[in-house]
Parts: C-alpha cells; structure tokens; sequence
C-alpha cells in the first residue's frame, strides 16, 4: 500500500479496532505528549529526513495527541519562514486536512540560538514552558542534535548547564538526547564524547541513531533467524562457507564533502552500519525480546571480532576511490573533482573487509564486507553462501560444479529473502538448474511501513533503546578499527594502498583479491 493512504494505523486505539481497522501490528501503549527541539533545524538532515518522518507519523496517527517541535539554529527565522522552508523540502503531500501538513505546521516553532552561549539556553527553557502552558506538550523533552558533531559537546554541556537534562524523580518528565553518527572520530574521541555527553544524561537518557538498524528488512532479519527453526540449525560454520554484506551506493560524495574527507568509507560505512549488519546476521538468539537482551547478544559479536595485524593488511582490506565515469548514462567527475574534495585528496570512497569472529558458532567463516560510492548499482543485501555438497552423487554425470544454495537477503532495492537451490530441468536427459524461491516482503501486506527515521523517532518517543547504539558497543566497534585506520591513514605508501575505479563499476579489480564479495 502506498504510504500514508488508506486506514492503516500505526498507534492502537479503542475507536480505530472498534472501526475494524488494521491494528494488528500497531503499538498499544499510549504515547506520552512531548516537545522535540531539534538543534541544526536549517540543516539537511532536518528538511531531508526529520521532518517528513515526523510529518508522515503525524499523518499516519503516530505522533502523540499533543506535541510541538521546536526547531534551533543560528540562522534568523520566523515561525512562518521556518513552517514555508520545511513545506518546500518536503516530498508532494496532502496539505489539507485534519492530518495534513496545515494542521501539523502550527505545532512547529522556531528559536534562534547562539549553540555555546548560555543565555540562549536560558531563553529556550522560557520558550519551552510557554509552548507547554499553551499547548500542553508535556515536560518529556527530546533534543534532537541534527548537528556536525562539532558541536555536540558544547550543545550537550550547555543544555545540562540550563537544567534542561534533568528528569523528574516521578517518572513524569523524561528527558531524551538524540545523536546522530558519527561518534567520535576513533576509540579516544567516541570515549571522550561520551564523557562529555554522560555529565548531564544518564545512558538511558541518550539515544545514538543508525538509521539502517530501523529499516523493516534489517529487523526482519532476527523474525527470519529467530521465528523459524529450519534456518538456525545451519546458520553457522559446518554448513555456511561466507557470508557477504554489501552496502553500494551509486550517489558520490553530494554536498558532504567536508565530512567526507575527514570520515572516509570506514567511518562514514564501517563504524556503524555495516558492523550492525554483521552482529544482526551473526548474533546468538537473545533469551528474551528485550532491549538490553538484544544489545548485549550485538555486542557480543563486536567482542568477537578478531584484529587484523598490519603486516597482512593486504589480506583483510582493500580500500578504493571512484575516478570519473558514467551512470544511468549521466558523466559522473571524479571524487578529487568534486566540490569541497581536496585534488590530491587520499580518502577512499569504497572498502571491502575480509573479517573472522572468533567464536564457536563463525570459526573460520568469512564476512566480507563491501561499502562504496559510485558503484554500478545501489544494493544493501547479505548473503549467506552454503558450503558445496559433501559428496555428488551427480559428479560422473554432470560434472564437478553443482552450485551450493545461497540465501540472500535484500534490504534494498529490493525487500526480499531469496533462497538458491538446485533441481532437475525438466526433460529426458538428467540436467540440473538453479531455481530461485523469492519472498517479497510487501506482497499482500497491507500495514503502514515506517521508514527508517520514523521508525527511530517513534521508538525514541516510546523510550525503546533495542534499535539505537550503546555506548560499550561503539567503543568496541572503534577498538577494532581505530588501528585499522591509524595503519592506512599514517602509512607511507597511502597513495599505493589505494585503487581508483571508474564510477559505475562494481570498484576496483583489486576486491576480488580478497575474497568473492558476493556481487
Ligand atoms: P548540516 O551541515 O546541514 O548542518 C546542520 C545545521 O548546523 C546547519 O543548517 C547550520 O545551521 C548548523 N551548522 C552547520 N555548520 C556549522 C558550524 N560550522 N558552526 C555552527 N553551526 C553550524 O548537517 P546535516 O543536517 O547534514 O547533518 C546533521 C548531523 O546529522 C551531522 O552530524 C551528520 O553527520 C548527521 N547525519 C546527516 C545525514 C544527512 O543525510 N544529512 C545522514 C546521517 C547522519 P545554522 O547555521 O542555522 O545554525
């Protein structure tokens, strides 16, 4: 069904089951009223993302009954410039209507700030209480830092300063901080983040975003895993010989390039989303559906990884940057050309990992994990490739390659789990052919899909941390790969490590050096 049409509801109520509408799946427990101030509100992200997620949760009866938002930046804005700005970004919508844009507009206000001065802070806490007394939004709070990370620290520190971080000892009030990747720049960074931000939140305060972990198909995974008992008896060494998790994206480096030459593919990819994949796809079975329960079985495969030693290297990664090229028949210019990327630049835009977990379940089992930009196709899949037969009882007949079953599952474009297997051609002759059984995720599926962010910010709403990072498990992400990048980014021979390919290529020959990749 197509977003936001028709009766599906995301939030339960008594009215909506009593009309027979589909509720089924919908949340049950009652959302609390609440403000969200969004730090960075001029920003990308917040016209991009935040605001048609809110928008189409609003539209879809996923917002609480009473909430405003409150968006924040040094730019001077009215309340009707900021409500028109975010009008014009957002994709085509119905704008009448009890839950069309006109009605969700008139609960967005604006406030300029200055992020390190103390005096704005205590202006907003003014403003915050006069938006509550009038619209009754509560005094749960959700800061939003839709921000470079720059400034996280000093808008973290400010916030706690105005005693805006503190949360009621009677449950009422809670109080919330939401921060977007990166965080930190390596392990020494991401710990001193987290010291900065813990002096004024509590860890169950701080809610750090990857936005893939809230994607319908990434959850799946554990439904599919966890909810059938035929796939978790093969899901380890004896009968899987790799896995491969590719995150392809055929955008470059867009407006970003002034983080992007400081983040690179193993931090912009690697650090979060991609190590998200291997501990949803690799985790043990949690004892029970819990937050804490789920975050600690992920973590365990962050411990789990195994270093690799600079020496091999060469072995374990390999690291790229797209040259020019063509896609979907457009010239695409070089990463070097781009505006804002340095011409010598050595920051590489695609990286394929070959990674162990050392645990009983993955001894000696590949994860090659492949990220880049510009590639031929934007695909986020995994696939699980079988171990061959152990014996063929075919291999006079048909010859010594029978291919072995293959699960994938596709995450984008398309939604789907796919199972590879072989049966008999049809005919006289005795002939094998691989058949592909495919599930597409939204066939005769009715329910409202939420995307990614307006998954996030619902959970953030209801408090449910089992989609967000927790501060043990960053750390340990950037245990792994702090020496990584320290020996690509401080080697001599830089240059030589990395391999250009032309935009619109799957990246470079050298990728196969390593391992299949799965593409
Ligand atoms: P922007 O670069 O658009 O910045 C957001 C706002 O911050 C700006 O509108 C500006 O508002 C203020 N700002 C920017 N630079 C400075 C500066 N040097 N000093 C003070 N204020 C500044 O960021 P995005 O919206 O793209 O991203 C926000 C955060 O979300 C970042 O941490 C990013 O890594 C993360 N993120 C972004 C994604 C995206 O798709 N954009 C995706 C995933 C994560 P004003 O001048 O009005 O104060």
């Amino acid at each position: 069904m197509e977003k936001g049409m028709g009766t599906d509801t995301i939030v339960s109520t008594a009215a909506r089951e009593a009309d027979g509408l589909n509720a089924q799946c919908a949340i049950t427990e009652p959302l609390a009223p609440c403000t969200i101030v969004i730090f960075g509100a001029t920003g990308d992200l917040t016209a991009r993302k935040l605001i048609p997620a809110l928008f189409n949760l609003y539209h879809q009866h996923g917002l609480p009954e009473r909430f405003v938002i409150v968006g924040c930046g040094r730019t001077r804005l009215t309340d009707r410039e900021f409500r028109s700005k975010l009008e014009t970004a957002l994709p085509a919508s119905d704008s009448s209507g009890p839950d069309g844009w006109q009605n969700f507009a008139k609960r967005l206000f604006y406030q300029t700030i200055d992020y390190d001065d103390r005096l704005s802070y205590v202006q907003l806490a003014d403003t915050l209480k006069s938006l509550d007394k009038k619209n009754h939004s509560g005094e749960n709070l959700i800061f939003y830092l839709a921000l470079p990370p720059s400034l996280y620290q000093p808008v973290t520190r400010r916030i706690g300063q105005a005693g805006l971080s503190e949360e009621n000892s009677d449950g009422h009030g809670w109080v919330r901080l939401v921060v977007e990747k990166p965080f930190g720049r390596d392990l020494e960074t991401a710990i001193e983040l987290d010291r900065a931000i813990h002096a004024y939140f509590k860890e169950h305060q701080i809610f750090r975003i990857d936005h893939y972990l809230a994607k319908e198909t990434v959850q799946n995974m554990l439904m599919f895993r966890f909810a059938n008992s035929i796939f978790e008896p093969v899901w380890n060494r004896r009968y899987i010989e790799y896995v491969s998790i590719n995150a392809l994206e055929t955008l470059g480096v867009e407006h970003r390039a002034g983080y992007y030459e400081q983040a690179g593919v193993l931090r912009d990819m690697f650090q979060n989303h991609m190590m998200q994949l291997l501990a949803l796809i690799a985790m043990e079975p949690p004892a029970r559906f819990k937050a804490e329960q789920v975050r600690d079985e992920r973590i365990k495969i962050f411990r789990s990884l195994r270093p690799f030693s600079t020496e091999n290297m060469a072995d374990h990664l390999v690291l790229g940057q797209y040259g020019s090229g063509r896609i979907d028949g457009k010239n695409i210019q070089a990463y070097r050309e781009e505006t804002g990327v340095d011409p010598g630049s050595l920051t590489p835009t695609f990286a394929r990992m070959k990674v162990f977990l050392d645990n009983w379940r993955w001894q000696g089992v590949p994860f090659y994990l492949t990220s880049g930009k510009r590639l031929a196709k934007k695909i986020t899949e995994i696939s699980i490739q079988f171990k061959d037969v152990p014996h063929s009882m075919f291999r006079k007949i048909l010859g010594e390659t029978i291919s072995a079953n293959r699960i994938t599952l596709g995450i984008y474009p398309d939604e789907k789990i796919t199972l590879t297997f072989q049966t008999k051609q049809p005919g006289a002759r005795v002939c094998l052919r691989p058949v592909t059984m495919n599930f597409d995720y939204h066939r005769n599926e009715s329910g409202p899909v939420l995307e990614a962010y307006e998954k996030v910010l619902l959970d953030c709403i209801l408090g449910d941390h089992m989609l967000f990072w927790r501060q043990d498990g960053v750390e340990r992400c950037w245990w792994f790969l702090t020496p990584i990048l320290a020996a690509c980014e401080n080697c001599e021979d830089r240059g030589r490590k990395l391999h250009f390919y032309q935009s619109g290529s799957w990246g470079p020959e050298e990728a196969a050096d390593i391992g299949p990749g799965g593409l």
